[in-house]
């Protein structure tokens, strides 16, 4: 502290006149004078005599103390203790330094006060401390281009610029921040930040802001967190209270209006006017009041909206759950749906419905249903399409073509969709009748065929009620359908055969049994008839019976037609017999003078010597010969059809019997010129036979042989074959004579049929030959055929069972069983 001598002023003292009056003003004048002077003085004494007082400072702490351009201090502190000086009287030394040699004047005793002075404990030991007059933040600042600076440990590794002697120093030490970068002052941090040196920074707010703005950095750097938040005291050497007070009255004399001027000065005027700020808290006031309003409006419809959403979240999950259900429901339906849009383009169809068609719905979607139309049907189809449109719900049948080429029938239901009065679409339900279809076809078929019957068709209930009856029911009986079908059947069948076995028929028919048979019937008009019937029972579902079904035919006509029949085979029959009986007779009448005949011409020929006269005897002879076998042949076809004919049969070896036979055709084969030929495959082949009729046979067939052969040969063959695993012997005359139609085959093995009949015929013969041989083998239980080409030949073939050993020992009894 510098204290220097007070600098008064006196004033001179007036010499008082002579005069009382003027002398006694003097004299009052005087002690006027001395008094004040004397109160001068006093008031000098009082004050510690300081009369002016040394003040040092931070001189580059703006607002609060700078230098102007011309190196002048200013600011407020210099202008606040201008006014502190105004009001005490006392001169003000106020010098501005590099902090740091500001502290160290102070400390060395070459100052009074310290200005710009923050307080920490330190200090405290050495200083006392006026009242802070102003609060300031220290903040840390950072460049743009860094990133994750928010508190003093994310300030590690980074070089911070500081203020030489700045409190900041000792906070960073104390949080182990130690790459710090000391500068003269703040201006030269901040020149230093322009340039680059140093990144991040620690300055007092008001400087900072200052030089940030003066420098034109407030757009680099960027304010990081809040080191500490200091407060501007005045400090005094400690004990020092002469001064303390000196500086602390000094202020007190200065209002705050004052100070608040000072600081306008420098900070500038607010932007916002006090008024305005009112204004501006009012509405704050308001705004916060609406803001509030509209927080718990907010948080209340949050809460709706909460339980909306939850509402809504239910819904949903059922919506989903119901949607869902809705689709299987849709996917599983026994019906096809198909949805088709306002175009009838489909836009879903259900598996039912790829079924149906046999397309998949990739192949459905996107395809209008039209195209699913038999084109025959599309115009209907149309029409149809447009009522819906009006909202015309439709149901019918509908012929679709399905991806094999086919197609069914289906019976659509539609229901057409709207949004208010625009036609969405068509849901379509469908339903596949074809089989139905095929089966009302098949009813309706079935219904006319009885309908239409010849016969008559009467469908009775269990109570012998007629259910049904039809056309032809009501031709045969004469009753109109009506008095049939209101009416029992008993009513209707009064008069008849049938209505008098009627209970015994019903019964059996309720016992579940058929009846057929011929019942005799009556007419409306009374007339009686004939008619073949036949009874089922008609059994329900469950088995039981429900109705009878009765099938009729009028067979009056039929049954005297039969009768005839009868009556003219009967007559036939005695005919036949008669026949035979009279070809017996003849033949034993024309045999017995026939024998003479044939004795005599024998004998005539053997004895007449005229050659004339002995061929003459030798015609007759051939002639009878001639006579002899025709009636023999009748003879015989008499007694098989008499059942005259003697049956004789045993184990005969036809082998041999056949190579006898055709032996007896050597020469009559060689007169034309033929081979004949005998060929057995086996050395015994034994049948049971009888030999008169296997000799029969076996001359018909070879003598037939020679007769229609002109050339070439006759094969007879005798073996045995395996037939139906039935071991058969067989004789087969073979030879390449004329042969026969094929249309005549069946007709050669009729009696007196021939191939050639009438005058023109080429050939002798009775046409009875293979008449008999057919019965013969059938009698034997053989079987006869032939096969036969025109001019190449003719093959008869007879088959006997072959007899075995270890059959019956009785052969004749086997034979003929
Ligand atoms: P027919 O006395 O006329 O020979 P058949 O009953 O023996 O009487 O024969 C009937 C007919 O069958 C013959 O008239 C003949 O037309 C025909 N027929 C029989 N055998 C032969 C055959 N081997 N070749 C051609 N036709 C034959």
């Amino acid at each position: 502290m510098l204290l220097q001598s007070p600098t008064l002023s006196t004033k001179d003292q007036e010499k008082t006149p002579l005069k009382f009056r003027r002398k006694l003003l003097s004299l009052w004048l005087f002690i006027s004078a001395l008094l004040l002077v004397c109160c001068i003085v006093i008031s000098a004494f009082s004050q510690g005599k300081i009369d002016s007082i040394k003040i040092v400072a931070d001189d580059n702490y703006p607002p609060y103390i700078f230098r102007s351009e011309k190196g002048e201090l200013q600011g407020i502190i210099v202008d606040e203790w201008k006014l502190w000086e105004a009001r005490t009287g006392i001169r003000v030394h106020l010098e501005g330094y590099h902090w740091d040699k500001a502290y160290h004047l102070m400390l060395a005793g070459k100052a009074d006060v310290l200005e710009t002075v923050f307080f920490n404990q330190e200090r405290a030991k050495i200083f006392d401390f006026t009242n802070p007059y102003a609060k300031l933040e220290v903040p840390v600042y950072y460049h743009n281009s860094l990133s994750g600076i928010k508190d003093i440990q994310t300030l590690r590794g980074f070089t911070i610029g500081v203020k030489a002697g700045d409190a900041c120093i000792s906070v960073f030490r104390q949080n182990g921040i130690t790459t710090l970068k000391e500068y003269n002052n703040y201006e030269a941090i901040i020149k230093a930040a322009a340039n680059g040196e140093v990144r991040v920074f620690c300055i007092d707010r008001p400087p900072a802001v200052y030089y940030l703005y003066k420098y034109n950095l407030s757009g680099e750097f960027n304010y990081a967190f809040t080191l500490y938040t200091g407060e501007f005291h005045r400090a005094v050497k400690k004990g020092n209270t002469a001064v303390f007070d000196v500086v602390t009255n000094g202020f007190a004399k200065i209002s705050s209006n004052e100070i608040d001027e000072i600081e306008k000065r420098w900070m500038g005027v607010p932007f916002i006017q006090p008024q305005l700020i009112r204004y501006a808290i009012y509405t704050l006031f308001i705004v916060g009041i609406l803001i509030l309003g509209l927080v718990i409006i907010n948080i209340l419809l949050r809460r709706k909206v909460e339980v909306k959403t939850r509402q809504l979240e239910i819904a949903f999950g059922e919506l989903s759950r119901s949607e869902e259900k809705y689709r299987e429901i849709f996917e599983t339906a026994n019906e096809g749906i198909c949805i088709a849009n306002a175009t009838d383009t489909i836009t879903s169809v259900n598996k039912k419905f790829e079924e149906m068609v046999g397309f998949s719905s990739a192949e459905l979607i996107g395809t209008n249903f039209r195209n699913l139309v038999l084109p025959e049907e599309l115009a209907d189809y149309g029409k149809v399409f447009e009522e819906r449109k009006s909202g015309k719900r439709s149901v019918f049948e509908r012929n679709l073509v399905k991806k094999d080429g086919g197609h069914i029938c289906a019976l659509i239901s539609t229901t057409s969709l709207f949004d208010g009065k625009v036609f969405l679409g068509t849901i379509e339900m469908l339903t596949d009748i074809t089989e139905r279809k095929i089966s009302e076809e098949n009813l309706r078929k079935f219904f006319l065929g009885v309908e239409q019957s010849p016969g008559s068709i009467l469908i009775i209930d269990i109570n012998e009620h007629i259910d049904y009856a039809n056309q032809k029911s009501v031709q045969t009986s004469g009753y109109s359908l009506s008095e049939l079908i209101n009416s029992s059947k008993r009513e209707k069948s009064e008069e008849s055969d049938y209505a008098v076995r009627n209970r015994e028929l019903w019964q059996l028919m309720l016992q579940g049994r058929e009846w057929s048979g011929e019942i005799r019937s009556f007419r409306k008009n009374g007339e009686p008839y004939w008619e073949s019937a036949l009874i089922s029972p008609v059994r329900n579902a469950k088995g039981e019976q429900t109705h009878a079904i009765v099938i009729k035919e009028d067979i009056s006509e039929k049954k005297k037609m039969i009768e005839n029949l009868i009556e003219a085979k009967d007559r036939a029959e005695e005919m036949n017999r008669l026949k035979s009986s009279f070809l017996a007779n003849m033949s034993h009448e024309l045999r017995t003078p026939l024998v003479g005949i044939l004795g005599f011409s024998e004998i005539l020929s053997s004895t007449l010597k005229d050659q004339e006269h002995m061929q003459l005897a030798q015609s007759i002879y051939k002639g009878g010969r001639r006579l002899s076998d025709t009636l023999n042949m009748i003879l015989d076809l008499s007694k098989m059809e008499s059942n005259k004919e003697i049956f004789n049969p045993y184990p005969l070896d036809i082998g041999a019997l056949t190579r006898e036979v055709a032996h007896s055709y050597s020469s009559a084969a060689s007169n034309k010129f033929l081979s004949l030929e005998t060929v057995i495959k086996a050395d015994k082949i034994v049948a049971v036979l009888d030999d008169r009729l296997i000799r029969n046979i076996l001359h018909n067939l070879i003598n037939n042989a020679i007769k229609y052969t002109e050339k070439g040969s006759v094969t007879i063959e005798v073996g045995t074959e395996i037939h139906k695993k039935k071991t058969w012997a067989y004789i087969k005359v073979q030879d390449t004579g004329i042969g026969i139609h094929e249309k005549n085959i069946d007709l050669i093995f009729e009696e007196f049929r021939q191939e050639s009949e009438g005058f023109g015929r080429r050939f002798e013969g009775t046409g009875l030959g293979l008449t008999i041989a057919k019965k013969a083998t059938k009698m034997m239980n053989g079987v006869i055929s032939v096969e036969s080409t025109v001019g190449v030949g003719s093959t008869f073939k007879v088959r006997f069972p072959v007899f075995e050993q270890r059959q019956d020992t009785d052969p004749a009894a086997g034979a003929q069983a």
